[in-house]
């Protein structure tokens, strides 16, 4: 299909796990995407896959989007690359787990950076010249935590809600703009996002879990559902939990 021919996409966290998937996703859809994430040599193995199997072609931009000028240059490189930036998918994302109580500080500062105003940057990055086309859409990636709270994972989830608020807020603030706003919020997804902490009790007991968890695919899929719908359809909230 060619549901998103000459449509450009940024899509962070697209070194891996979701990310990684949505940009192939919207490539197979006919987008030109633009990969960022901090890791290069895995944003390098994506794109080459990209340019070799799907139709839209791929570019990788090293970006820390917790730095304001870093996600600045990526979307102007988007624009420079491909002309215009239709699509922004705001997924790049930290889970620390952890319990308040012990007070991991530098832990909760990075959740805070990466997941809230990372995506504000991206959103701010992008968000006049749609409004001056009176066209685009934000897509950000919220997750379950954040419509519910686990006794390990407050901050986590308090990042989340705020991505929740963030879209709610916005869908509002755009919605006579033309610009669309789509909050997706996963479950479990089989992806290395419950690595990262520093707390080794929680993070085996999240991986040790036998129930059968989303794939990646499964997260891109609703992505693209809600980016290939008639202009005058704003697909807000999507949910998608294992069975
Ligand atoms: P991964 O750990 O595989 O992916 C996280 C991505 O975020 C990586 O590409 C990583 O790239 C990127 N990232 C982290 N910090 C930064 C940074 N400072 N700047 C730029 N990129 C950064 O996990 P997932 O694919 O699971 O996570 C993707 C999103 O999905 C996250 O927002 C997560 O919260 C959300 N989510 C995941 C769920 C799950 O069960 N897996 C459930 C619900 C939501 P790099 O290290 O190269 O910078």
């Amino acid at each position: 299909m060619d549901t998103l021919k000459n449509k450009t996409a940024i899509v962070t966290g697209a070194s891996s796990g979701i990310g990684a998937a949505i940009a192939e996703h919207l490539a197979n859809e006919g987008a030109n995407v633009v990969l960022a994430a901090r890791r290069k040599e895995e944003l390098s193995t994506i794109v080459e896959t990209i340019n070799s199997k799907n139709k839209g072609k791929a570019i990788a931009v090293v970006t820390d989007v917790s730095k304001q000028s870093e996600v600045d240059e990526l979307s102007a490189k988007a624009v420079e690359a491909f002309g215009e930036v239709d699509i922004y998918v705001n997924n790049a994302g930290l889970m620390l787990m952890s319990v308040i109580q012990n007070g991991h500080v530098h832990e909760w500062d990075s959740m805070i950076d990466v997941n809230i105003k990372g995506v504000l940057y991206g959103v701010n990055s992008v968000l006049p010249r749609m409004v001056e086309r009176s066209k685009g859409h934000i897509v950000n990636i919220s997750s379950v935590a954040g419509h519910e709270v686990s006794k390990v994972n407050a901050v986590y989830s308090a990042t989340k809600f705020a991505v929740r608020a963030l879209s709610m807020g916005l869908e509002k603030e755009l919605a006579r703009t033309g610009v669309r706003v789509t909050n997706i919020s996963p479950g479990a997804v089989d992806t290395d996002l419950a690595t990262h902490g520093t707390d080794e009790s929680l993070k085996q007991k999240a991986q040790s879990s036998d129930r059968k968890r989303l794939e990646s695919a499964d997260i891109a899929r609703a992505v693209v559902y809600a980016v290939t719908q008639p202009d005058y359809v704003n697909v807000n909230e999507v949910t998608v939990r294992p069975v």
